[in-house]
Order: structure tokens, then C-alpha cells, then sequence
């Protein structure tokens, strides 16, 4: 799965098959473009820290963010040094042309977190964290199978290492049903333990919006979608985008462990509608003709309704052991 998302990213325009937060409105980059001028000055407003952004996509999120920087805390924008993480050369050709003529020069490209300079930084993912690749087990009478992706179908066989510790086919104390499946994803989980580890070092702050459940669940959320339609996963690797929920409270159990403060998760929706999405959308939809301004407001609603983008997308925020809980997420204390 990993080597067919990679291929998959190098190689297609994602975004005709699927469509992410800050494609729907641009309200969603202002609002954690708001986030971060927050963040910076709960951080002791440094003189300079790492904006870095994990897997910008079509670089839409960091232009907004930078726009509303630059207009409503200058002092922040001027502080700000950009990083982006992405693997995809041809995504990266994509980000330098939607940031070009932001005032954020020089934007620096890395393909790992490791390999950004050390110090003060803020740290955003947006459906990043759903496209590293997942383990799936499935329970037995005996145990655990972990399953293998072979041609275009799956074999099982007796695991050999439960990362969990579920040995007995519990899961936090809940027995497993035979025939369920487990995901576990050890990268999502290094990421969280990178992320940590920076936050310890220095001061900063990690924000994490996807997909996925928070609490001990189990099912196979392992999906593709081709040309916006969902897809065999196994057809044509490399041809479809390949995605599974994000468990957020391994994730967070990891980036605990590793010394930062967790805040959340919160649901999307509540985390927008509280940091003022709709006031804005108002604002936007004020003047214009009919049909935009009903663009506007649905394209807010998409993103906060609990049946569509609302519930199911979450936001967890990491933060250096000391830093007040940021904006969004301070009635969760
Ligand atoms: N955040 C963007 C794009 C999401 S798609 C948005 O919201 O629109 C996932 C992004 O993560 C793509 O940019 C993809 O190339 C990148 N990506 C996937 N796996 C990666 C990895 N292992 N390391 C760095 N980037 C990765």
C-alpha cells in the first residue's frame, strides 16, 4: 500500500479524485491561519519558528493561511519560515506555483520532518495522516492473522507481532469478534512520536485534522476512490487514491508518550463553527449575487453539517508540556 500511494501521488492530479477542506472554502485556511497567530503568541511570539505543513497537496491551505497572516498579523507572517513535507515531485512543482508571490520566500521542501531545522514551530496536516499506509489483523480463534495484500486480493496469515499487545484477541479489555479486523499505522504513530519529540525540544504546537475514530473500534476502513467514485482497493495499485481511517486515540497515546500535551479530538465541525465559520461565511456571502452566496454558505455547511465533513473529520492539537490549550479546544481541559 505504501509503494501504491506513492506511485499514486507521483503520478496523478489527486484532486480529481477527491476534494479537501481547503478546496471547498477558503474559509478553512483563514480559520487555521487564525490558529497559528494564536498558537505563536501563546508560544512567547519568537522571532522566528517553522511553519510546516505534512503532505500541502496543492499548496491551497498554506496560501490562505499566509494571506491571512500578512493581513491581519504581520508580525506572525515576518516570522514565519515555511516547510513543507511532500514526497510527490510533482505536487511540490504544484505547492511552488500556489505560493509563489505569498511574501513567505524561501519556502523550503523536505521529505521528512527529521530534516527541518530545530526550534519554535507549528506544525499542520490536513488529510495527511489517512494516506500512510495501514497493517490490518484479523482475529482468529486461535489469535491474530495479519493480512497481506497479494495481486489484486488479500492473503492471511498467523501474525507474528501484535503491536498491540492484544495477544489474546482483547482490545482495551473488549474482546474482539472472530472475523474482525485491527488497523495499525506505525508511521502515523512515528509521526506522532516526531512531532512529540520536537514539542519537547522546543516551543510548539501540532494541529491534525482527518478522518478516522477516536476510541477503541475496530472494522476495515482500508478505501479507494478513482475519479471520485469509490474503488477496489487492490485494482491497479497506484491508480486510485488509498486511504483508512485515522485512529486518533493510538495517535494521541503515542505523542503522550512522547512528552507532548494532547487537546482533543474535537470534531470538525465544532472546532470551525467555534473558531467562527459561519460569522465568516456571512461576511463573504454579504453582496454577492444569489447563487455565489449560496455557494459560500454551502461550502460551510459542508464542511461543519454532521452528515457530511462535520463528524466524521476530527482535530487534534499537540502542544509543548506548558502551553495553554489553543483556540478551539480550551472547553476540553
Ligand atoms: N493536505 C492537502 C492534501 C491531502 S492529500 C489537502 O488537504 O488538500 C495527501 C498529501 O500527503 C499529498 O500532498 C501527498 O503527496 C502527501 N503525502 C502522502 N504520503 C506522504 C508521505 N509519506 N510523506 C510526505 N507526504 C506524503
Amino acid at each position: 500500500m505504501a509503494r501504491a500511494n506513492a506511485t499514486y501521488y507521483a503520478g496523478r492530479d489527486p484532486f480529481a479524485d477527491f476534494v479537501t477542506a481547503p478546496e471547498i472554502s477558503q474559509i478553512f485556511g483563514e480559520i487555521l491561519g487564525a490558529w497559528v497567530a494564536v498558537t505563536w503568541q501563546a508560544m512567547g511570539r519568537p522571532a522566528l519558528f517553522r511553519l510546516i505543513e505534512a503532505g500541502p497537496g496543492r499548496g491551497t491551505l498554506m496560501a490562505d493561511m499566509l494571506r491571512l497572516l500578512a493581513r491581519v498579523a504581520p508580525d506572525c507572517h515576518q516570522a514565519a519560515r515555511v516547510h513543507l513535507l511532500e514526497q510527490s515531485p510533482r505536487l511540490r512543482a504544484v505547492q511552488h506555483a500556489a505560493l509563489a508571490g505569498r511574501g513567505a520566500w524561501p519556502v523550503a521542501w523536505h521529505a521528512h520532518l527529521a530534516d527541518v531545522p530545530e526550534g519554535p514551530s507549528i506544525l499542520l496536516a490536513n488529510e495527511f495522516l489517512d494516506a500512510l499506509p495501514i497493517r490490518q489483523f484479523v482475529r482468529t480463534a486461535d489469535g491474530w492473522d495479519e493480512r497481506f495484500v497479494q495481486g489484486v486480493g488479500f492473503v492471511t496469515v498467523p501474525a507474528h507481532d501484535v503491536p498491540w499487545g492484544a495477544a489474546a484477541g482483547e482490545l482495551f479489555g473488549r474482546p474482539v469478534p472472530l472475523g474482525e479486523i485491527l488497523e495499525f499505522c506505525p508511521e502515523a504513530l512515528a509521526v506522532a512520536e516526531s512531532v512529540a519529540a520536537r514539542l519537547s525540544h522546543a516551543p510548539g504546537a501540532g494541529l491534525f485534522i482527518d478522518y478516522g475514530y477516536d476510541g477503541a473500534i475496530w472494522g476495515d476502513t482500508l478505501q479507494a476512490l478513482r475519479d471520485g467514485q469509490p474503488a477496489w482497493p487492490l485494482a491497479d495499485p497506484g491508480q486510485a487514491d488509498l486511504t483508512a481511517h485515522v485512529d486518533f486515540a493510538a495517535f494521541a497515546a503515542a505523542a503522550r508518550q512522547g512528552g507532548a500535551l494532547c487537546h482533543g479530538s474535537v470534531t470538525q465541525g465544532a472546532f470551525l463553527a467555534g473558531l467562527g465559520l459561519f460569522a465568516r461565511a456571512e461576511q463573504l456571502a454579504r453582496g454577492r449575487a444569489a447563487a455565489e452566496a449560496h455557494a459560500i454558505r454551502d461550502a460551510a455547511q459542508r464542511l461543519a453539517a454532521p452528515d457530511r465533513m462535520g463528524r466524521l473529520f476530527k482535530v487534534l492539537a499537540l502542544t509543548s508540556p506548558g502551553l495553554p490549550a489553543p483556540p478551539g479546544f480550551q472547553a476540553h481541559e
